[in-house]
């Protein structure tokens, strides 16, 4: 079984229309770490594409912020002054689906599904000393996380914590074959909103039948969607940022 794992999505339509495109044919299950909505202009488009196509979404915290089930007093004025507006904007029945979806981890096939850690689902998992953390609560030997909006991730290897270096990706995909001997914390990346300093969409597809994650980094029409933030009325820093990918 071929897995799309996408995160952090947060309401980019042309960052996911790109990842549509380069995907097709290519998977047979797509599944969200989380975050798909927030920060940029189209949390609509984006949540009726999740609905309809993901077999399996955890929530971030952005998608509790949006729709009204935490209070906005962690997040930055900007992160509150976008998650008003997409409360605003939201239809009802994606606030509802937003709303409901499931806390992680999500245990499915071989692997499992966090927005930021399987005991934290807020927790950056950014360095070896967080990941060594929360390789002790998997229960799976592969697990996909979000919420750094960083590329890469952290392989368990007897005892020692590796970091998956940056995924460099100049052709546009690598690939990381699975040693059943480890035991693997993945980042996709974010598709729409990067912030490891490349501005390109990001994403996995994962084989189970070979063991293998191949990551992905493409571009996509970033002037649309800044020219939409900015129109919108959302803070401008966040269309400027999704060109230097940070
Ligand atoms: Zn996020």
């Amino acid at each position: 079984m071929r897995y799309l794992i996408l995160s952090d999505l947060h309401a980019n339509w042309e960052a996911l229309q790109a990842v549509i495109h380069e995907t097709d044919g290519k998977y047979d299950k797509a599944v969200c770490c989380g975050d798909l909505v927030g920060y940029a202009a189209d949390p609509n488009l984006v949540v009726d594409w999740i609905r309809e196509h993901c077999a399996v979404v955890v929530r971030g915290n952005h998608d509790r912020a949006c729709t009204g089930l935490d209070d906005l007093q962690w997040f930055n004025p900007v992160a509150r002054q976008a998650a008003l507006w997409t409360l605003e904007n939201l239809t009802k029945e994606n606030i509802e689906y937003t709303a409901l979806l499931a806390k992680g981890p999500v245990l499915l096939d071989d692997f499992e599904v966090v927005h930021g850690s399987p005991y934290d689902e807020d927790e950056y998992v950014l360095a070896a000393g967080e990941a060594g953390q929360a390789f002790g609560y998997l229960e799976n030997r592969l697990a996909f996380f979000g919420h750094t909006h960083v590329q890469g991730g952290f392989i368990w290897n007897h005892s020692r914590v590796e970091t998956i270096g940056r995924v460099s990706a100049r052709n546009g995909s690598e690939t990381l074959d699975i040693d059943p001997d480890c035991v693997y914390m993945i980042n996709p990346g974010s598709v729409g909103q990067p912030r490891d300093g490349d501005p390109r969409a990001a994403f996995v597809i994962y084989d189970s039948d070979v063991h293998a994650v191949t990551y992905y980094r493409i571009p996509y029409d970033v002037e649309t969607a800044q020219k939409k933030i900015r129109e919108a009325g959302l803070p401008p820093i966040l269309a400027d940022r999704l060109m230097v990918g940070r």
